[in-house]
Protein backbone atom coordinates (compact mmCIF):
# COMPACT_ATOMS: atom_id res chain seq x y z
CA UNK A 1 0.00 0.00 0.00
CA UNK A 2 1.24 3.54 -1.22
CA UNK A 3 0.02 6.63 -1.22
CA UNK A 4 -0.01 7.21 -4.42
CA UNK A 5 -2.67 4.31 -5.15
CA UNK A 6 -5.73 5.53 -6.54
CA UNK A 7 -8.58 3.89 -4.07
CA UNK A 8 -11.24 5.58 -6.91
CA UNK A 9 -11.13 2.88 -9.72
CA UNK A 10 -14.22 1.08 -9.75
CA UNK A 11 -12.70 -1.59 -12.32
CA UNK A 12 -10.65 -3.48 -10.11
CA UNK A 13 -9.78 -4.13 -6.20
CA UNK A 14 -6.01 -3.70 -7.28
CA UNK A 15 -5.62 -0.18 -6.98
CA UNK A 16 -4.10 2.21 -9.74
CA UNK A 17 -0.22 1.94 -8.94
CA UNK A 18 -0.22 -1.08 -7.29
CA UNK A 19 0.94 -4.22 -8.92
CA UNK A 20 -1.33 -6.64 -10.65
CA UNK A 21 -1.41 -10.11 -9.77
CA UNK A 22 0.19 -12.89 -12.32
CA UNK A 23 -2.02 -15.89 -12.72
CA UNK A 24 0.25 -18.10 -13.95
CA UNK A 25 -0.04 -21.12 -16.99
CA UNK A 26 0.52 -23.17 -13.90
CA UNK A 27 -2.74 -22.27 -11.87
CA UNK A 28 -4.82 -21.65 -15.20
CA UNK A 29 -4.11 -25.03 -16.06
CA UNK A 30 -5.44 -25.97 -12.34
CA UNK A 31 -8.04 -24.11 -12.61
CA UNK A 32 -9.72 -25.69 -16.23
CA UNK A 33 -8.98 -29.50 -15.00
CA UNK A 34 -11.59 -28.14 -12.22
CA UNK A 35 -13.96 -25.58 -13.77
CA UNK A 36 -13.07 -26.25 -17.56
CA UNK A 37 -11.69 -23.53 -19.54
CA UNK A 38 -12.79 -20.06 -19.86
CA UNK A 39 -14.25 -18.86 -23.11
CA UNK A 40 -13.39 -15.55 -23.64
CA UNK A 41 -11.58 -13.04 -21.61
CA UNK A 42 -13.31 -9.24 -20.99
CA UNK A 43 -10.99 -6.17 -20.07
CA UNK A 44 -11.90 -3.13 -18.49
CA UNK A 45 -13.90 -0.74 -20.90
CA UNK A 46 -11.81 2.42 -19.92
CA UNK A 47 -13.83 5.64 -18.89
CA UNK A 48 -13.76 7.55 -22.71
CA UNK A 49 -15.63 4.73 -24.04
CA UNK A 50 -18.72 4.63 -21.70
CA UNK A 51 -21.53 6.93 -21.96
CA UNK A 52 -21.93 8.43 -19.22
CA UNK A 53 -25.46 10.00 -18.29
CA UNK A 54 -25.36 13.91 -17.71
CA UNK A 55 -25.53 15.18 -13.79
CA UNK A 56 -29.30 15.92 -12.98
CA UNK A 57 -28.28 18.07 -9.85
CA UNK A 58 -30.26 20.88 -10.10
CA UNK A 59 -27.99 23.83 -9.85
CA UNK A 60 -29.45 25.55 -7.19
CA UNK A 61 -28.63 22.32 -5.28
CA UNK A 62 -25.13 22.78 -6.64
CA UNK A 63 -24.33 26.05 -5.83
CA UNK A 64 -25.64 25.26 -2.20
CA UNK A 65 -23.24 22.45 -1.76
CA UNK A 66 -20.71 24.89 -3.24
CA UNK A 67 -21.42 27.02 -0.98
CA UNK A 68 -20.78 24.94 1.58
CA UNK A 69 -17.67 22.98 0.55
CA UNK A 70 -16.00 25.05 -1.97
CA UNK A 71 -16.59 24.31 -5.66
CA UNK A 72 -13.80 22.55 -5.66
CA UNK A 73 -15.06 19.51 -3.81
CA UNK A 74 -18.62 19.25 -6.28
CA UNK A 75 -17.71 16.81 -8.68
CA UNK A 76 -19.66 16.70 -11.41
CA UNK A 77 -16.97 15.49 -14.20
CA UNK A 78 -18.01 11.66 -15.46
CA UNK A 79 -14.50 10.92 -14.35
CA UNK A 80 -14.66 11.31 -10.87
CA UNK A 81 -18.74 10.47 -10.79
CA UNK A 82 -18.21 6.87 -12.72
CA UNK A 83 -14.82 6.35 -9.71
CA UNK A 84 -18.10 6.24 -7.20
CA UNK A 85 -20.23 4.09 -8.99
CA UNK A 86 -20.79 1.37 -7.20
CA UNK A 87 -18.76 -1.30 -4.62
CA UNK A 88 -16.42 -3.89 -5.36
CA UNK A 89 -18.47 -6.90 -5.79
CA UNK A 90 -18.08 -9.76 -8.36
CA UNK A 91 -21.37 -8.03 -10.34
CA UNK A 92 -19.62 -3.92 -9.70
CA UNK A 93 -16.22 -5.31 -11.87
CA UNK A 94 -18.68 -7.29 -14.10
CA UNK A 95 -20.12 -4.01 -15.24
CA UNK A 96 -16.87 -2.47 -15.71
CA UNK A 97 -16.33 -5.23 -18.29
CA UNK A 98 -19.65 -5.70 -19.74
CA UNK A 99 -21.03 -1.87 -19.52
CA UNK A 100 -24.28 -2.87 -21.37
CA UNK A 101 -25.20 -4.57 -18.03
CA UNK A 102 -25.77 -0.84 -16.94
CA UNK A 103 -23.79 1.42 -14.22
CA UNK A 104 -25.33 3.66 -11.55
CA UNK A 105 -23.28 6.77 -11.92
CA UNK A 106 -23.95 8.97 -9.29
CA UNK A 107 -25.41 13.12 -9.95
CA UNK A 108 -22.40 14.55 -8.59
CA UNK A 109 -19.82 13.31 -5.59
CA UNK A 110 -19.21 15.93 -2.71
CA UNK A 111 -16.28 15.54 -0.61
CA UNK A 112 -16.58 17.54 2.70
CA UNK A 113 -14.08 18.43 5.15
CA UNK A 114 -15.23 17.74 8.73
CA UNK A 115 -17.79 16.86 10.44
CA UNK A 116 -19.53 20.61 10.39
CA UNK A 117 -19.75 20.67 6.78
CA UNK A 118 -21.28 16.82 6.54
CA UNK A 119 -24.00 18.71 8.34
CA UNK A 120 -24.33 21.11 6.21
CA UNK A 121 -24.52 19.18 3.04
CA UNK A 122 -27.14 16.98 4.40
CA UNK A 123 -29.20 20.21 5.18
CA UNK A 124 -28.90 21.08 1.53
CA UNK A 125 -30.00 17.95 0.43
CA UNK A 126 -33.08 17.79 2.53
CA UNK A 127 -34.38 21.30 1.34
CA UNK A 128 -33.51 19.75 -2.46
CA UNK A 129 -35.13 16.17 -1.93
CA UNK A 130 -31.40 14.82 -3.22
CA UNK A 131 -30.68 11.01 -2.11
CA UNK A 132 -27.28 10.82 -0.24
CA UNK A 133 -25.32 7.69 -0.43
CA UNK A 134 -22.16 7.80 2.29
CA UNK A 135 -19.23 6.72 0.66
CA UNK A 136 -16.28 5.58 2.89
CA UNK A 137 -13.19 3.11 0.87
CA UNK A 138 -16.46 2.21 -1.46
CA UNK A 139 -15.42 -1.24 -1.24
CA UNK A 140 -19.34 -2.79 -0.52
CA UNK A 141 -19.52 -5.78 -1.93
CA UNK A 142 -23.09 -5.74 -1.51
CA UNK A 143 -24.56 -2.97 -2.95
CA UNK A 144 -24.47 -0.66 -0.53
CA UNK A 145 -22.72 1.87 -2.67
CA UNK A 146 -24.75 2.07 -5.16
CA UNK A 147 -26.46 5.59 -6.69
CA UNK A 148 -29.67 4.33 -6.39
CA UNK A 149 -32.03 7.35 -6.74
CA UNK A 150 -35.02 6.15 -4.47
CA UNK A 151 -38.31 8.44 -5.37
CA UNK A 152 -35.51 11.55 -5.83
CA UNK A 153 -34.46 13.46 -9.31
CA UNK A 154 -30.73 13.14 -8.33
CA UNK A 155 -28.28 11.76 -6.27
CA UNK A 156 -25.14 12.62 -5.12
CA UNK A 157 -22.04 10.39 -3.35
CA UNK A 158 -20.60 12.24 0.07
CA UNK A 159 -17.35 10.81 -0.29
CA UNK A 160 -15.85 11.05 3.01
CA UNK A 161 -12.21 10.99 2.08
CA UNK A 162 -11.21 14.31 3.51
CA UNK A 163 -12.48 13.45 7.33
CA UNK A 164 -9.00 11.49 7.36
CA UNK A 165 -7.63 12.81 10.76
CA UNK A 166 -7.27 11.39 14.79
CA UNK A 167 -9.18 13.68 16.43
CA UNK A 168 -7.80 12.64 20.23
CA UNK A 169 -6.37 9.63 21.86
CA UNK A 170 -7.29 9.55 25.86
CA UNK A 171 -4.40 6.50 26.93
CA UNK A 172 -5.66 5.77 29.80
CA UNK A 173 -9.36 4.94 28.77
CA UNK A 174 -7.66 3.34 25.65
CA UNK A 175 -9.90 5.37 23.50
CA UNK A 176 -9.51 7.12 20.19
CA UNK A 177 -11.91 9.20 18.20
CA UNK A 178 -11.11 8.71 14.55
CA UNK A 179 -13.02 10.46 11.45
CA UNK A 180 -15.26 8.46 9.43
CA UNK A 181 -12.94 8.42 6.65
CA UNK A 182 -9.67 7.31 7.77
CA UNK A 183 -8.54 4.18 6.17
CA UNK A 184 -7.33 0.96 7.75
CA UNK A 185 -3.63 1.67 7.07
CA UNK A 186 -3.59 5.28 8.21
CA UNK A 187 -5.63 4.57 11.46
CA UNK A 188 -3.04 1.79 12.27
CA UNK A 189 -0.15 3.98 11.29
CA UNK A 190 -1.78 7.28 13.55
CA UNK A 191 -2.37 4.72 16.30
CA UNK A 192 1.24 3.40 16.35
CA UNK A 193 3.00 6.45 16.26
CA UNK A 194 1.61 6.69 20.02
CA UNK A 195 1.98 2.86 20.88
CA UNK A 196 -1.40 1.61 20.33
CA UNK A 197 -3.63 -0.53 17.65
CA UNK A 198 -6.96 -0.50 16.70
CA UNK A 199 -6.63 -4.22 15.51
CA UNK A 200 -8.54 -4.42 12.59
CA UNK A 201 -7.59 -5.76 9.68
CA UNK A 202 -10.25 -7.04 7.17
CA UNK A 203 -9.58 -7.88 3.65
CA UNK A 204 -10.04 -4.52 2.28
CA UNK A 205 -8.19 -3.53 5.04
CA UNK A 206 -5.90 -1.18 2.56
CA UNK A 207 -8.82 0.60 0.85
CA UNK A 208 -11.87 0.29 3.73
CA UNK A 209 -12.99 3.03 6.14
CA UNK A 210 -13.20 3.46 9.92
CA UNK A 211 -17.02 5.34 9.12
CA UNK A 212 -17.65 2.34 6.82
CA UNK A 213 -16.40 -0.74 9.42
CA UNK A 214 -18.68 0.85 11.69
CA UNK A 215 -21.69 1.19 9.34
CA UNK A 216 -21.11 -2.53 7.90
CA UNK A 217 -20.25 -4.14 11.71
CA UNK A 218 -17.39 -5.59 9.89
CA UNK A 219 -15.30 -8.23 10.78
CA UNK A 220 -11.37 -8.08 11.06
CA UNK A 221 -9.14 -11.45 10.14
CA UNK A 222 -8.08 -11.00 14.11
CA UNK A 223 -11.60 -10.88 15.49
CA UNK A 224 -10.93 -13.42 17.85
CA UNK A 225 -8.81 -11.02 19.88
CA UNK A 226 -9.49 -8.06 19.08
CA UNK A 227 -13.49 -8.15 18.69
CA UNK A 228 -15.53 -7.61 15.61
CA UNK A 229 -15.29 -3.65 14.65
CA UNK A 230 -19.11 -3.33 16.85
CA UNK A 231 -17.32 -4.24 19.88
CA UNK A 232 -15.03 -1.85 19.37
CA UNK A 233 -16.71 1.01 18.98
CA UNK A 234 -17.63 3.01 22.10
CA UNK A 235 -19.30 6.17 20.67
CA UNK A 236 -20.04 7.99 17.59
CA UNK A 237 -20.53 11.48 16.03
CA UNK A 238 -23.66 11.20 13.16
CA UNK A 239 -25.20 13.61 11.18
CA UNK A 240 -28.32 13.38 9.84
CA UNK A 241 -31.06 14.95 8.17
CA UNK A 242 -32.74 16.20 11.99
CA UNK A 243 -29.75 17.05 12.90
CA UNK A 244 -26.56 16.19 14.54
CA UNK A 245 -26.98 13.02 16.74
CA UNK A 246 -23.78 11.95 19.61
CA UNK A 247 -24.25 8.80 21.32
CA UNK A 248 -21.32 7.12 23.60
CA UNK A 249 -20.39 8.26 27.27
CA UNK A 250 -19.47 5.81 29.34
CA UNK A 251 -18.02 2.46 28.40
CA UNK A 252 -21.11 0.35 29.74
CA UNK A 253 -24.34 1.88 30.66
CA UNK A 254 -27.68 0.98 31.95
CA UNK A 255 -29.93 3.88 29.89
CA UNK A 256 -32.04 2.10 27.87
CA UNK A 257 -31.48 0.24 24.87
CA UNK A 258 -28.06 0.80 23.14
CA UNK A 259 -28.18 3.28 20.51
CA UNK A 260 -25.15 2.93 19.70
CA UNK A 261 -25.88 -0.35 18.30
CA UNK A 262 -28.40 1.38 15.97
CA UNK A 263 -26.37 3.73 14.37
CA UNK A 264 -23.40 0.87 13.98
CA UNK A 265 -24.33 -1.37 10.98
CA UNK A 266 -27.22 1.46 10.06
CA UNK A 267 -25.38 1.64 6.34
CA UNK A 268 -25.91 4.81 5.85
CA UNK A 269 -29.50 4.80 6.08
CA UNK A 270 -29.58 6.48 9.50
CA UNK A 271 -27.13 9.44 9.47
CA UNK A 272 -23.25 9.71 8.19
CA UNK A 273 -20.91 8.79 10.58
CA UNK A 274 -18.23 11.51 10.73
CA UNK A 275 -16.55 10.57 13.99
CA UNK A 276 -16.13 7.21 15.89
CA UNK A 277 -14.86 6.54 19.15
CA UNK A 278 -13.45 3.45 19.28
CA UNK A 279 -11.60 1.02 22.16
CA UNK A 280 -7.67 0.52 21.49
CA UNK A 281 -4.78 -1.88 22.50
CA UNK A 282 -1.23 -1.32 23.32
CA UNK A 283 0.70 -2.44 19.95
CA UNK A 284 1.26 -6.31 20.12
CA UNK A 285 5.70 -6.49 20.96
CA UNK A 286 5.50 -9.79 19.65
CA UNK A 287 3.19 -11.94 16.87
CA UNK A 288 3.58 -15.57 16.11
CA UNK A 289 1.49 -17.41 12.88
CA UNK A 290 1.47 -20.79 12.73
CA UNK A 291 -0.49 -23.76 10.92
CA UNK A 292 -1.65 -27.14 12.12
CA UNK A 293 -3.60 -29.98 9.55
CA UNK A 294 -6.67 -31.54 10.75
CA UNK A 295 -8.54 -35.02 9.94
CA UNK A 296 -11.34 -33.57 7.57
CA UNK A 297 -14.03 -31.02 8.18
CA UNK A 298 -15.39 -32.52 11.51
CA UNK A 299 -12.36 -33.12 13.42
CA UNK A 300 -11.20 -28.90 12.15
CA UNK A 301 -14.37 -28.06 13.52
CA UNK A 302 -14.44 -29.40 16.48
CA UNK A 303 -10.80 -28.60 17.16
CA UNK A 304 -12.23 -24.63 17.00
CA UNK A 305 -15.22 -25.26 18.77
CA UNK A 306 -13.18 -26.36 21.85
CA UNK A 307 -10.50 -23.67 21.40
CA UNK A 308 -13.62 -20.90 21.13
CA UNK A 309 -15.88 -22.84 24.43
CA UNK A 310 -12.38 -22.66 26.55
CA UNK A 311 -11.56 -19.54 25.69
CA UNK A 312 -8.38 -20.59 24.14
CA UNK A 313 -8.79 -19.16 20.39
CA UNK A 314 -5.70 -17.23 18.52
CA UNK A 315 -6.10 -13.96 17.27
CA UNK A 316 -6.85 -14.78 14.09
CA UNK A 317 -8.31 -18.50 13.70
CA UNK A 318 -8.66 -19.59 10.32
CA UNK A 319 -10.11 -23.15 9.35
CA UNK A 320 -10.18 -24.29 5.79
CA UNK A 321 -12.01 -27.36 4.45
CA UNK A 322 -10.79 -29.84 2.47
CA UNK A 323 -11.37 -28.42 -0.65
CA UNK A 324 -9.97 -25.07 0.27
CA UNK A 325 -7.07 -26.82 1.57
CA UNK A 326 -6.74 -28.76 -1.48
CA UNK A 327 -6.75 -25.51 -3.58
CA UNK A 328 -3.94 -23.99 -1.52
CA UNK A 329 -1.57 -26.45 -1.66
CA UNK A 330 -2.37 -26.95 -5.78
CA UNK A 331 -1.73 -23.26 -5.93
CA UNK A 332 1.36 -23.17 -3.71
CA UNK A 333 2.99 -26.05 -5.58
CA UNK A 334 6.62 -27.06 -5.86
CA UNK A 335 8.47 -29.74 -4.10
CA UNK A 336 8.14 -28.86 -0.41
CA UNK A 337 3.93 -28.98 -1.10
CA UNK A 338 4.27 -32.44 -2.94
CA UNK A 339 6.49 -33.56 0.68
CA UNK A 340 3.75 -31.97 2.48
CA UNK A 341 1.44 -33.93 1.24
CA UNK A 342 3.13 -37.34 1.57
CA UNK A 343 3.80 -36.27 5.29
CA UNK A 344 0.60 -35.42 6.34
CA UNK A 345 -0.39 -38.93 4.26
CA UNK A 346 1.85 -40.65 6.87
CA UNK A 347 0.59 -39.33 9.73
CA UNK A 348 -2.68 -40.61 8.73
CA UNK A 349 -4.22 -37.31 7.54
CA UNK A 350 -6.14 -38.45 4.53
CA UNK A 351 -8.23 -35.24 4.07
CA UNK A 352 -6.10 -32.36 5.25
CA UNK A 353 -7.85 -29.05 6.45
CA UNK A 354 -5.64 -26.12 7.40
CA UNK A 355 -5.76 -24.33 10.64
CA UNK A 356 -4.22 -21.00 10.66
CA UNK A 357 -3.39 -19.68 14.16
CA UNK A 358 -2.01 -16.09 15.18
CA UNK A 359 -1.31 -14.64 18.34
CA UNK A 360 -0.39 -11.36 19.55
CA UNK A 361 0.77 -10.37 22.64
CA UNK A 362 2.59 -8.20 24.81
CA UNK A 363 5.96 -11.05 24.34
CA UNK A 364 7.21 -13.72 22.96
CA UNK A 365 6.60 -15.29 26.81
CA UNK A 366 2.89 -14.63 26.68
CA UNK A 367 2.21 -15.86 23.16
CA UNK A 368 4.12 -19.71 24.16
CA UNK A 369 1.70 -19.74 27.17
CA UNK A 370 -1.29 -19.37 24.94
CA UNK A 371 0.47 -21.16 22.46
CA UNK A 372 1.25 -24.50 24.70
CA UNK A 373 -2.30 -24.45 26.15
CA UNK A 374 -3.71 -24.03 22.64
CA UNK A 375 -1.70 -27.25 21.49
CA UNK A 376 -3.15 -28.99 24.17
CA UNK A 377 -6.67 -29.00 23.15
CA UNK A 378 -5.43 -29.45 19.37
CA UNK A 379 -3.26 -32.63 20.01
CA UNK A 380 -6.41 -35.17 21.16
CA UNK A 381 -8.38 -33.66 18.04
CA UNK A 382 -5.30 -35.07 15.98
CA UNK A 383 -3.93 -32.03 14.69
CA UNK A 384 -0.29 -32.19 13.20
CA UNK A 385 1.98 -28.90 13.32
CA UNK A 386 2.76 -27.81 10.01
CA UNK A 387 5.34 -25.10 11.85
CA UNK A 388 5.34 -20.87 11.27
CA UNK A 389 6.71 -21.59 7.57
CA UNK A 390 3.51 -22.24 6.87
CA UNK A 391 1.15 -19.60 9.12
CA UNK A 392 4.00 -17.04 7.81
CA UNK A 393 2.85 -17.81 4.19
CA UNK A 394 -0.62 -17.36 5.02
CA UNK A 395 -0.10 -13.67 6.93
CA UNK A 396 2.09 -12.86 3.87
CA UNK A 397 -0.31 -13.52 0.99
CA UNK A 398 -3.75 -12.67 3.02
CA UNK A 399 -4.37 -9.48 0.65
CA UNK A 400 -3.67 -11.23 -2.58
CA UNK A 401 -6.82 -12.84 -2.80
CA UNK A 402 -8.61 -9.60 -4.23
CA UNK A 403 -5.95 -8.92 -6.82
CA UNK A 404 -5.97 -12.43 -7.99
CA UNK A 405 -9.76 -12.18 -8.41
CA UNK A 406 -9.30 -8.94 -11.19
CA UNK A 407 -6.81 -11.16 -13.21
CA UNK A 408 -9.30 -13.87 -13.29
CA UNK A 409 -12.17 -11.83 -14.32
CA UNK A 410 -10.12 -10.44 -17.09
CA UNK A 411 -9.70 -13.77 -18.02
CA UNK A 412 -13.61 -14.94 -18.03
CA UNK A 413 -13.69 -16.55 -14.86
CA UNK A 414 -16.71 -15.79 -12.87
CA UNK A 415 -15.45 -15.48 -8.88
CA UNK A 416 -17.04 -14.28 -5.93
CA UNK A 417 -17.25 -15.28 -2.50
CA UNK A 418 -20.68 -14.95 0.08
CA UNK A 419 -20.82 -15.73 3.86
CA UNK A 420 -23.20 -16.56 6.75
CA UNK A 421 -22.73 -17.71 10.19
CA UNK A 422 -24.78 -20.13 12.31
CA UNK A 423 -24.32 -22.13 15.99
CA UNK A 424 -22.11 -24.72 15.95
CA UNK A 425 -24.53 -27.66 16.15
CA UNK A 426 -25.97 -26.48 12.48
CA UNK A 427 -22.98 -25.40 11.12
CA UNK A 428 -22.80 -28.83 9.11
CA UNK A 429 -25.99 -28.62 7.90
CA UNK A 430 -25.58 -24.92 6.53
CA UNK A 431 -22.40 -25.59 4.70
CA UNK A 432 -23.57 -28.96 3.14
CA UNK A 433 -26.56 -26.84 2.17
CA UNK A 434 -25.07 -23.80 0.89
CA UNK A 435 -22.67 -25.92 -1.14
CA UNK A 436 -25.14 -27.82 -2.67
CA UNK A 437 -27.09 -24.67 -3.87
CA UNK A 438 -23.92 -23.50 -5.27
CA UNK A 439 -22.75 -26.66 -7.00
CA UNK A 440 -26.75 -26.96 -8.33
CA UNK A 441 -26.95 -23.84 -9.72
CA UNK A 442 -23.62 -23.36 -11.60
CA UNK A 443 -21.84 -25.75 -14.23
CA UNK A 444 -19.13 -27.40 -12.87
CA UNK A 445 -18.02 -24.92 -9.95
CA UNK A 446 -15.30 -24.91 -7.44
CA UNK A 447 -16.92 -23.83 -4.16
CA UNK A 448 -13.97 -23.17 -1.12
CA UNK A 449 -15.60 -22.96 2.37
CA UNK A 450 -13.25 -21.79 5.67
CA UNK A 451 -13.79 -20.56 9.12
CA UNK A 452 -12.46 -17.32 10.00
CA UNK A 453 -14.45 -15.95 13.08
CA UNK A 454 -15.00 -18.53 15.81
CA UNK A 455 -17.31 -17.57 19.00
CA UNK A 456 -17.92 -19.87 22.34
CA UNK A 457 -21.32 -20.50 20.38
CA UNK A 458 -20.54 -20.61 16.47
CA UNK A 459 -19.03 -19.49 13.70
CA UNK A 460 -18.41 -18.02 10.46
CA UNK A 461 -18.45 -19.65 7.33
CA UNK A 462 -17.18 -17.88 4.28
CA UNK A 463 -17.20 -19.36 0.93
CA UNK A 464 -15.20 -18.79 -2.65
CA UNK A 465 -17.08 -20.01 -5.51
CA UNK A 466 -15.09 -19.69 -9.17
CA UNK A 467 -16.71 -21.01 -12.37
CA UNK A 468 -16.50 -20.44 -16.05
CA UNK A 469 -18.12 -17.38 -16.75
CA UNK A 470 -21.48 -17.89 -18.80
CA UNK A 471 -20.65 -14.88 -21.28
CA UNK A 472 -24.47 -15.29 -22.76
CA UNK A 473 -25.57 -13.92 -19.29
CA UNK A 474 -22.77 -13.10 -16.92
CA UNK A 475 -24.95 -11.45 -14.59
CA UNK A 476 -27.74 -13.86 -14.12
CA UNK A 477 -25.53 -16.70 -13.76
CA UNK A 478 -24.23 -14.96 -10.54
CA UNK A 479 -27.39 -14.14 -9.32
CA UNK A 480 -29.15 -17.52 -9.82
CA UNK A 481 -26.25 -18.69 -7.81
CA UNK A 482 -26.24 -15.91 -5.43
CA UNK A 483 -30.05 -16.50 -4.60
CA UNK A 484 -30.09 -20.11 -4.12
CA UNK A 485 -26.94 -19.66 -1.49
CA UNK A 486 -29.39 -16.96 0.06
CA UNK A 487 -32.28 -19.17 -0.06
CA UNK A 488 -30.48 -22.36 1.38
CA UNK A 489 -29.28 -19.43 4.29
CA UNK A 490 -32.58 -17.81 4.81
CA UNK A 491 -34.55 -21.27 4.60
CA UNK A 492 -36.01 -21.90 8.38
CA UNK A 493 -33.40 -19.51 9.37
CA UNK A 494 -30.39 -21.86 9.11
CA UNK A 495 -27.70 -19.25 9.12
CA UNK A 496 -27.43 -15.32 9.26
CA UNK A 497 -27.68 -13.48 5.76
CA UNK A 498 -24.53 -12.05 6.29
CA UNK A 499 -21.61 -12.16 9.05
CA UNK A 500 -19.79 -9.06 7.76
CA UNK A 501 -20.14 -7.80 4.35
CA UNK A 502 -23.64 -6.49 5.47
CA UNK A 503 -27.40 -5.95 3.82
CA UNK A 504 -26.62 -3.69 1.34
CA UNK A 505 -29.01 -4.26 -1.98
CA UNK A 506 -28.64 -7.51 -2.19
CA UNK A 507 -29.45 -9.14 1.13
CA UNK A 508 -31.97 -6.67 1.65
CA UNK A 509 -34.74 -9.30 -0.10
CA UNK A 510 -33.77 -12.02 2.78
CA UNK A 511 -33.61 -9.61 5.98
CA UNK A 512 -37.34 -9.52 6.60
CA UNK A 513 -36.90 -13.15 7.24
CA UNK A 514 -34.24 -12.68 9.82
CA UNK A 515 -35.74 -9.82 11.85
CA UNK A 516 -39.27 -10.47 11.24
CA UNK A 517 -42.04 -8.41 10.09
CA UNK A 518 -41.95 -6.26 13.42
CA UNK A 519 -38.03 -5.71 13.17
CA UNK A 520 -38.33 -4.45 9.43
CA UNK A 521 -41.13 -1.78 10.89
CA UNK A 522 -38.53 -0.57 13.85
CA UNK A 523 -35.91 0.02 11.15
CA UNK A 524 -38.28 2.08 9.12
CA UNK A 525 -39.74 3.74 12.09
CA UNK A 526 -36.21 4.97 13.33
CA UNK A 527 -35.25 5.81 9.55
CA UNK A 528 -38.27 7.97 9.55
CA UNK A 529 -37.55 9.47 13.06
CA UNK A 530 -34.36 10.96 11.78
CA UNK A 531 -34.91 10.98 7.77
CA UNK A 532 -38.34 11.91 7.15
CA UNK A 533 -37.94 12.88 3.57
CA UNK A 534 -36.13 9.54 2.96
CA UNK A 535 -32.87 10.89 1.25
CA UNK A 536 -29.83 8.69 2.98
CA UNK A 537 -28.96 5.76 0.80
CA UNK A 538 -32.05 5.22 -0.89
CA UNK A 539 -33.12 1.39 -1.73
CA UNK A 540 -30.33 -0.09 1.17
CA UNK A 541 -31.22 -2.37 4.28
CA UNK A 542 -34.70 -1.73 4.33
C1 LIG B 1 -11.81 -7.67 -1.47
C2 LIG B 1 -12.73 -7.39 -0.33
C3 LIG B 1 -12.49 -7.99 0.89
C4 LIG B 1 -13.34 -7.74 1.96
N1 LIG B 1 -13.05 -8.31 3.17
C5 LIG B 1 -13.82 -8.03 4.23
C6 LIG B 1 -13.50 -8.58 5.52
O1 LIG B 1 -12.50 -9.28 5.70
N2 LIG B 1 -14.32 -8.25 6.55
C7 LIG B 1 -15.39 -7.44 6.39
O2 LIG B 1 -16.07 -7.17 7.36
N3 LIG B 1 -15.73 -6.94 5.19
C8 LIG B 1 -14.97 -7.21 4.12
N4 LIG B 1 -15.30 -6.68 2.90
C9 LIG B 1 -16.50 -5.85 2.77
C10 LIG B 1 -16.22 -4.34 2.99
O3 LIG B 1 -14.88 -4.07 2.86
C11 LIG B 1 -16.68 -3.91 4.34
O4 LIG B 1 -18.07 -3.92 4.32
C12 LIG B 1 -16.17 -2.53 4.82
O5 LIG B 1 -16.52 -2.39 6.16
C13 LIG B 1 -16.73 -1.37 4.05
O6 LIG B 1 -15.98 -0.20 4.37
P1 LIG B 1 -15.90 1.00 3.34
O7 LIG B 1 -15.23 2.14 4.01
O8 LIG B 1 -15.33 0.56 2.06
O9 LIG B 1 -17.44 1.32 3.17
P2 LIG B 1 -18.24 1.58 1.84
O10 LIG B 1 -18.13 0.42 0.93
O11 LIG B 1 -17.89 2.90 1.31
O12 LIG B 1 -19.71 1.63 2.43
C14 LIG B 1 -20.33 0.49 2.97
C15 LIG B 1 -21.70 0.88 3.52
O13 LIG B 1 -21.53 1.75 4.62
C16 LIG B 1 -22.07 3.04 4.34
N5 LIG B 1 -21.10 4.01 4.87
C17 LIG B 1 -19.80 4.15 4.54
N6 LIG B 1 -19.25 5.13 5.27
C18 LIG B 1 -20.23 5.63 6.05
C19 LIG B 1 -20.29 6.66 7.02
N7 LIG B 1 -19.23 7.38 7.35
N8 LIG B 1 -21.47 6.91 7.62
C20 LIG B 1 -22.56 6.18 7.33
N9 LIG B 1 -22.57 5.20 6.42
C21 LIG B 1 -21.41 4.92 5.79
C22 LIG B 1 -22.24 3.10 2.84
O14 LIG B 1 -23.28 3.97 2.46
C23 LIG B 1 -22.54 1.66 2.51
O15 LIG B 1 -23.88 1.36 2.75
C24 LIG B 1 -14.47 -6.91 1.80
C25 LIG B 1 -14.69 -6.30 0.56
C26 LIG B 1 -13.83 -6.53 -0.49
C27 LIG B 1 -14.08 -5.86 -1.80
Amino acid sequence: MTDTVDHRLRSAWTPRGAAAADVTPKVLRWLAERIGTPGASASVVPDAALEVPSSSLPRRTRAGLAAVVGAEHVLVDPAERLGRCGGLSYLDLLRRRRPELGLTVPDAVVLPADPDQVQRVLDVCVEGDIGVVPFGGGTSVVGGVTALRGDKEAVIVLDLARLDRLVSLDPDSRVAVLQAGVRGPEAERMLGDRGFTLGHVPQSFERATIGGFAATRSAGQASSGYGRFEDMVVGVRLATPRGEWRLGVAPASAAGPDLRQLAVGSEGTLGVLTEVAVRVRPAPAAERYEAFALDGWQRGTSAVRELAQRGLLADVTRLSDPDETDSSLALAGGWKTALLRRYLRGRGIGEPCLLVLGWHGASAREIARRRRAAIRVLRPEGAVALGAAVGEAWRRGRFAGPRQRDALLDLGVCVETLETATYWSRLDELRDRVRAALRDSLDHPLVLCHVSHAYETGASLYFTVLAVRDEADPAGQWERAKRAASEAIADGSLGTITHHHAVGTDHAPYLRAEIGDLGADVLAAARRAVDPTGILNPGKLV
